[in-house]
């Protein structure tokens, strides 16, 4: 049977279609459009940052076009490991659109 699921495809969580016999991944014209959108987004933003100190904490400076997705200070909602290498920074509205 073919459910809604999440995948990672491509190092991009995105929507799919996934077969819970087999495993087989499958995407619907919008999801696709969404993979192609996040790759579109990920190449203007993706770049090497820094982490800095503020007073007991430490920040991660994210690029400045970030802000053409309404990313603001004070926004962000979750922060978990995503992997091995990788944090996730979760906010509560989507930023690519
Ligand atoms: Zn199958």
């Amino acid at each position: 049977m073919i459910k809604s699921d999440r995948c990672l495809i491509n190092n991009f969580l995105v929507d799919c279609m996934k077969c819970n016999n087999c495993g087989e991944v499958l995407f619907t014209p919008n999801q696709t459009k969404e993979l192609i959108k996040l790759r579109e987004a990920n190449k203007k933003i993706e770049s090497q940052r820094k982490i800095i100190t503020v007073g007991s904490s430490i920040a991660a400076l994210l690029p400045k076009k970030i802000n053409d997705y309404g990313i603001k200070a004070g926004l962000i909602d979750t922060v978990r490991i995503l992997s091995k290498n990788s944090l996730e920074i979760q906010f509560k509205k989507e930023i690519v659109k």
